[in-house]
């Protein structure tokens, strides 16, 4: 339960004063709505610390206040003057109600438009000394401020906040409104307990979690509401640390629930070893290493295996496959198409055939007998390694004793079938593979709870790929080209895009250009696309792939990880509506064999700014992880790893492109506390859940109780 001293900030915002059910709705719509956040929260309604968090992105500074001669044009000043003339319009006349004030240096003119002539009187009375703050213009010669933002007395210039934050809205919802909303809200903030050892926290002028949320919704100065002044990396770093926190205590009780040590001699693997054609990397190496130790130790393994496309993961994970097998368990590994599952069973049975391991695979697809043969067989212990797609999380599979889950391709697949999959044995090891490669500060923020092992180096032999960009009114000349190289028996792909709001439209496109190539090339065509039987689309993936035909024109259903290394062309037709990473992924489809690869990207004029900074990073580098940075601060995290759809929360104080670095220091402070104090307990401990139930992981709290 949340403890009674969060209960204010919980309470509905619409409970404050000043806030009727007109402004509620407004806030709801603003900050719960519009926000993006995940159902999860249990109300629709904005609560008190919703409106605490959301923090201004500008500021009004109105402590320039100089005399009228010196005063600049265009910026906000305020000015203190003395009343001389008011000139108010004739009766009905349109032009508006004139001011006149003077100091000693100057005069200007405060104007007007259809304003009420008493409030002005009242406002500005004859003969008295005013303070009025705005922006002055140059109007026929004579400075003026029209509409000042402010006119006020001594006693209101007394009250004039130096500096006004300036909040993000929403249709209907005024300045003024919200702040006044976020002001009554900020009397409600409780004083809290310190929750941080500060000796422990390098940051510069630590303020407490009150004093800099009081900060930045009341700055001195502009510089406070900046991404890195002090008050915004100590709220950032609150909520990192909640956030680790919470992963780390989930992690902690995973590992709880007990792990198996599995015992490994080595010579299955030899036999696999002996049957490759290659080397491991010396990254592969090491990430075999890692997983190795991680399987014989008595905990649960966790571990990502992040490498770009073409680092070679599939081996790795062979290798560990082969580790739980001959400590006598099964393993399993998740694809995230039918077509990558099949992929990776063709590639595997050489090399566990070899080894005398039982291999099978269990998609959607299967006939009914032969799926139920499958199912009994691993039910028994017949199979060693079963390769499938979702359809292996299904109640219907179970196996002897599952030791080792491999989730491949993972940013397809949402945290519940990765947690599904734990389920299937006895405190399962699981290893999840991404071939996006993912920001640093990503992998720690989504996946704290997460071992990562990083295939940065690339299998010797990889070429570079030849990369350019031209606009799509020179698809002739790409025609010319394409045909030359497939005189000469090159394959290519040929990649139409995803148009979000209908499949149709993608198929519709997909086969126009199918159409199109097909009057230059005939039958050396081929077309694959989502819409299509799978067995049809099975044929098309084979006949490319065994060349018979040597230009597939597909939608997006390639991007993920299909490998036809004779494949040496790429052409990505309206690349300015794929995504860096998208496009990353795509361009991965060649430059798998040892032949010089190309591709060609295709953009539709006029280039926007940020489709012209994706296609400028993919021509100047292959690095995925620098793309994946890139890609970044351009997008944001959001889309990075399209939690959009899969619903995992964004961080609403932090934001991970400038507060990056302090996401390392809350996961250090995190492991400190799990060691030190793991159940949170005593003073500091209490401190630590009051942070987690403010940043509303109550789930992770609730471990504690239970464990
Ligand atoms: P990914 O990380 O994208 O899953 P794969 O495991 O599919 O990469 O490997 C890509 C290709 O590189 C495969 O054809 C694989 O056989 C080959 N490969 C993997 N490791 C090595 C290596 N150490 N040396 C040479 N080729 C390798
Ligand atoms: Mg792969």
């Amino acid at each position: 339960m949340r403890p009674n001293l969060l209960d204010p900030l919980f309470a509905p915002a619409a409970s404050l004063p000043g806030v009727g059910p007109k402004t509620g709705k407004l806030l709801d719509r603003l900050l719960v709505e519009a926000s993006g956040q995940d159902a999860s929260r249990g109300t629709s309604h904005a609560r008190v610390v919703d409106l605490l968090f959301h923090l201004p992105h500008a500021t009004v500074d109105r402590r320039n206040r100089p005399k009228i001669a010196d005063a600049p044009l265009d910026q906000i000043v305020t000015i203190e003057a003395k009343v001389v003339d008011h000139q108010p319009p004739g009766p009905r006349s349109k032009a508006p109600y004139k001011v006149l004030v003077e100091d000693e240096t100057g005069d200007i003119l405060l104007v007007f438009f259809l304003a009420n002539p008493q409030w002005i009187e009242r406002s500005l009375p004859l003969g008295e000394t005013r303070w009025v703050s705005g922006k002055l213009e140059l109007w026929d010669g004579h400075r003026q401020m029209v509409h000042p933002d402010r006119v006020l007395d001594a006693a209101g210039l007394a009250k004039l906040p130096p500096v006004e934050p300036v909040y993000g809205l929403t249709e209907g919802l005024y300045q003024k409104i919200l702040s006044k909303a976020i002001a009554a809200a900020l009397t409600r903030l409780p004083v809290l307990p310190e929750w941080h050892r500060y000796e422990a926290v390098e940051l510069p002028n630590m303020l407490s979690f009150g004093e800099a949320l009081k900060r930045v919704h009341e700055p001195q100065d502009p510089a406070d509401i900046a991404p890195m002044s002090p008050a915004r990396l100590r709220l950032a770093y609150d909520e990192l640390l909640a956030h680790q926190l919470s992963l780390m205590l989930v992690r902690a009780s995973m590992r709880q629930r007990g792990g198996r040590a599995h015992e490994e001699r080595g010579e299955i693997a030899a036999k696999i070893a002996a049957a490759l054609p290659f080397a491991l990397t010396g990254a592969q190496v090491q990430a075999r290493e890692d997983i190795r130790r991680d399987l014989t130790a008595p905990t649960r393994m966790l571990r990502l295996l992040q490498g770009d496309v073409g680092s070679g993961k599939t081996v790795v994970a062979l290798f560990a496959m082969a580790h739980v097998v001959e400590a006598g368990r099964q393993a399993a590994l998740m694809a995230p198409t039918e077509i990558l599952a099949r992929q990776h069973y063709e590639g595997m049975a050489g090399l566990t055939g070899a080894a005398g391991l039982r291999l099978a695979l269990l998609t959607g697809r299967d006939k009914a007998s032969e799926r139920a043969r499958t199912l009994a067989a691993l039910a028994a212990g017949e199979i060693d390694i079963v390769i499938g797609t979702h359809a292996l999380f299904q109640e219907a599979v179970s196996f002897r004793d599952l030791g080792l889950a491999i989730v491949d391709e993972q940013h397809r697949f949402g945290v519940h079938q990765r947690l599904a999959l734990g389920e299937k044995g006895a405190a399962v090891d699981i290893l999840v593979m991404t071939a996006t490669p993912i920001p640093r500060t990503l992998v720690l923020s989504y996946f704290g709870d997460m071992d990562i092992s990083t295939l940065r180096e690339k299998p010797p032999g990889r070429q570079s790929i030849d990369t350019r960009a031209l606009p799509l009114d020179r698809l002739d000349e790409v025609i010319e080209r394409l045909a030359e190289a497939i005189a000469s028996g090159a394959r290519a792909y040929w990649v139409c895009p995803l148009v979000a709001e209908s499949e149709e439209l993608d198929v519709a496109a997909a086969e126009e250009r199918f159409d199109l190539l097909s009057q230059f090339f005939g039958n050396k065509v081929g077309l694959v696309h989502g819409k299509m039987k799978a067995q049809d689309k099975d044929r098309a993936m084979a006949r490319f792939a065994t060349g018979e035909t040597q230009i597939l024109v597909a939608t997006t259903v390639i991007e993920v990880g299909v490998d036809v290394p004779e494949a040496t062309i790429i052409i990505i037709e309206h690349a300015e509506r794929f995504g860096l990473a998208q496009l990353h992924q795509l361009r991965g489809r060649v430059g798998r064999g040892s032949a010089k690869s190309s591709c060609v990207l295709l953009y539709k004029t006029p280039l926007g700014e940020t489709a012209k900074a994706r296609i400028n990073v993919m021509r100047e580098t292959q690095d995925g992880f620098l793309i994946a940075e890139e890609d970044l601060r351009l997008r944001g995290e959001g889309e990075v790893l399209g939690t959009r759809q899969s619903g995992a929360p964004g961080f609403r104080l932090a934001q991970l492109d400038v507060h990056g670095d302090l996401l390392a220091l809350a996961r250090a402070e995190a492991q400190q506390v799990m060691s030190a104090n793991p159940k949170l307990e005593g003073e500091a401990g209490q401190a630590l859940r009051l942070l987690l139930y403010l940043f509303e992981r109550d789930a992770a709290v609730k471990l504690l109780q239970a464990g």
